[in-house]
This record gives structure tokens, sequence and C-alpha cells, in this order.
């Protein structure tokens, strides 16, 4: 399957489907300027899938070096970053060399701000291994790493010349992290897409558990949605992009009281994220509790976590996790945005939430 993203100059194919991996030379060939690519990629993802770009390369005649980091967020630093880009430098990378980011969001967004800054800017081609990095991190052109005043606080906007969404690669993927990912695929349909929510009411689990079809399926519909609001609002400017937040205000200030340790996976913080927009707009008289219901159920059906009772353990504070969501990068003139629901697929942007009503539901979501 072929999608576009349509920014005229700047715009980009995304495929989807199994074996992409495979024939990746013939694909990226043609969006090729010089036949030199440096394949950027983690340590647990060139154990799996190194191997099979490489002779891909190789058949299309394509020179390649492959440079490989540590797998985790870590890597999103100063540190890696310059170390990165002094390699580059090294093999004398040319302005009409490209990168290839094989990998999860974290390699994305690295070797994507790599590309953004090396040289002032070189090409890249995403080739997403992970379900978040294939329905969301992969489209859109963020890149960037964290600072230790937060996470993805230095960045640029550089749209890939490709993405490559083999959908086969999934199956190494640990089910947690495939979770996680589902998490995003969910809050498409919560967003502007009713039907496709009542789609993967049936057959989500499919999707997840790797039936090609479904899988398949699952991440074009969630391309789409997201080619679709990239093109309407390519930096964030208009407000159409802001509507893909939608769990990420709460989902934000939970993963920032964990540290983004490993407790909880940022899809799963979304998840959880989501949950608690749907009540928020519930507790406004905004959405129907039916709606909310279908949410919480649907992503308790697969196995993600809806609340704070997932996380037994550990002691949570309504006010510390209002002071995170009022350090987002998204808070205008002070006042934190919010993504409500009037129902499934009617996602709206709001700015006006009273924070009193927001400690309320934390309470008692902590409480419950
Ligand atoms: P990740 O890149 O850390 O990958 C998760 C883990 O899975 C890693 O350990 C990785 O080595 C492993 N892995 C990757 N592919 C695999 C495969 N096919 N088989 C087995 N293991 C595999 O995490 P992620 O969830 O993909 O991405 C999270 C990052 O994405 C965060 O840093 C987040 O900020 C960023 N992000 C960016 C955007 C954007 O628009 N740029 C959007 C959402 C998230
Ligand atoms: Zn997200």
């Amino acid at each position: 399957e072929r999608l576009r993203v349509e920014l005229g100059a700047r715009g980009y194919d995304i495929l989807v489907g199994p074996g992409l991996l495979a024939t990746a030379g013939k694909h990226i060939a043609p969006v090729l300027r010089h036949e030199r690519v440096f394949i950027i990629t983690d340590e647990t993802v060139a154990r799996l899938h190194l191997e099979a770009l490489e002779r891909a390369l190789r058949e299309a005649g394509i020179a390649y070096e492959a440079l490989v980091l540590p797998a985790g967020e870590q890597a999103k630093s100063f540190e890696h970053l310059e170390r990165l880009t002094d390699k580059l430098l090294a093999f004398r990378i040319e302005r009409r060399d490209a990168l290839i980011a094989l990998g999860g969001g974290v390699i994305g967004d690295l070797a994507g701000f790599a590309a953004a800054i090396t040289l002032r800017g070189v090409d890249f081609v995403q080739i997403p291994t992970t379900l978040l990095a294939q329905v969301d991190s992969s489209v859109g052109g963020k890149t960037g790493i964290n600072s230790a005043h937060g996470k993805n606080l230095i960045g640029a906007f550089h749209q890939p010349r490709l993405v490559l969404a083999d959908t086969e690669v999934l199956d190494t993927l640990p089910r947690r992290e495939l979770l996680a990912g589902y998490a995003e695929v969910v809050k498409y349909g919560c967003i502007d897409d009713a039907e496709f929510f009542s789609w993967l009411e049936t057959r989500g689990l499919d999707a997840i558990e790797g039936d090609p079809a479904a899988r398949r399926h699952a991440i074009v519909t969630s391309c789409r949605r997201k080619a679709a609001v990239v093109a309407r609002d390519e930096t964030e400017s208009s407000g159409a992009r802001a509507l893909l937040n939608l769990g990420h205000t709460f989902g934000h200030a939970l993963e920032a009281e964990c540290k983004y340790g490993g407790e909880l996976l940022h899809g799963e913080a979304v998840a959880i994220g989501m949950v608690m927009a749907a009540d928020l707009s519930v507790e406004l008289g905004l959405c129907p509790s039916e709606d909310a219901a279908r949410i919480r159920n649907h992503l308790a059906a697969v196995g993600l976590p809806t609340g704070f009772e997932h996380m037994p353990g550990r002691v949570w504070s309504p006010a510390r996790l209002l002071d995170h969501m009022s350090r987002d990068k998204k808070v205008q003139d002070g006042r934190v945005t919010f993504v409500l629901l009037r129902g499934i697929g009617q996602a709206f942007v709001s700015h006006e939430v009273d924070p009193a009503a927001v400690e309320a539901l934390l309470t008692n979501a902590i409480a419950a």
C-alpha cells in the first residue's frame, strides 16, 4: 500500500506492507540523489534486521555504512548525537548522501535530527521497526533529542524522503512494545474516525496478534490519519496537529512522574491519558459516558493499562501531576492545552479547562 504525505516539494510516500525490508533498495534508489547511505540503528534492531537491509542495498547497488547505537531512550542525547555526527563527518558524508533510520522512535528522532543538522541538512529515509514508529513517529518530520530540562525539547522539523513500514518486522517486537504502539492506533479512532474505532473493537486484537490483513489495515489507516493532519499543519502552528496530543497531556505528566523509567512506556501512559481525557470530557458534560466507557473497555480488553491501579507501588500526587502539565511544551500563556472529546471520533482542543476540575478528576482516579 502506498500513501502520500502532501507537502509540496517536501512531500513523500509511505509504503506499508510485508517484505519491504527485503526490497528496500529498490524503493530507496529512486529518492536518492547520490548512492551512498548511512544506516543508523540500535543494537537490538541491528541483531534482528540489519542484515536484511544490507542485503537489499547491495542488491540495488547502493553503497552503505552502518552505525549502531545502544538501544533505549538514552540514545536521544547530545552525547550520542555528537558521536553520531562525528562519525558521519569522519566518513566524509556529503550533502547528497542520505541517512536511513532503521529502528523505533528513538532511532528515528535521533537520526532525523542528525540528518537535519549535518552539513545543514541531508536527506533521510525512515524504516520504522516498532508499531509506535510505524503509525506515529516516522511520519511528520518531528526530530530531536532530550535535554536535562525535558523530553524532545531540542529538535527540528525535517521531513523524511520516504517511509518504509514493513509490517513483518513487528513479528520480533515484544508484545508490551506492540501494545504500547497500539495505544496510538486507538488514538486515531478516538480523534476523528469513529468507524475505525468500531473496527478496532472487533479486529484490533487480531492486528496485535499478527493477522497480516488486520495489522496492515490498522497501520495504513493510522498513517493516513497522521499524514492528513501533517499535511494540514506541518509545523504545529494552526492547531490541527495539536489534536494528535489526545491523551498526551495526562500521559506526559505520568511519564515525567515515573522519570521515563521502564515502569511506564509512552504508549501505556497515553492509554491511561486517553481514559483520563475521556473521563474529564464526561465530567465537563461534553461527552456521553458510554463513549468514555467504550474507550476504557477496549484498551483494557487488549491488555493496556487504563488507570493508576496499573502501578500499585507508587504514591501519586495530583499537585505534582498538575505541575508537570504546566511545564509542557504546549503551554501557552500559562494555559495547559487539553484535547477533549464530544464523543468517539470527535476530538477538539481546549485551552479553557479549569485546573480545579483536573485536580478533582486526578484525586478521584488515584483514590479509585
Ligand atoms: P524505541 O525506539 O526505544 O524502541 C523500543 C524498543 O524496541 C527498543 O529497545 C528497540 O531496540 C526495540 N525494537 C525496535 N524495533 C524492534 C523490532 N522490530 N523487534 C524487536 N525489538 C525492536 O521506542 P519507540 O516506542 O519506538 O519510540 C519511542 C520514542 O519515539 C520516544 O523517544 C518518543 O519521544 C518518540 N516519538 C516521536 C514522535 C515524533 O513525532 N517524532 C512521536 C511519538 C514518539
Ligand atoms: Zn504519543
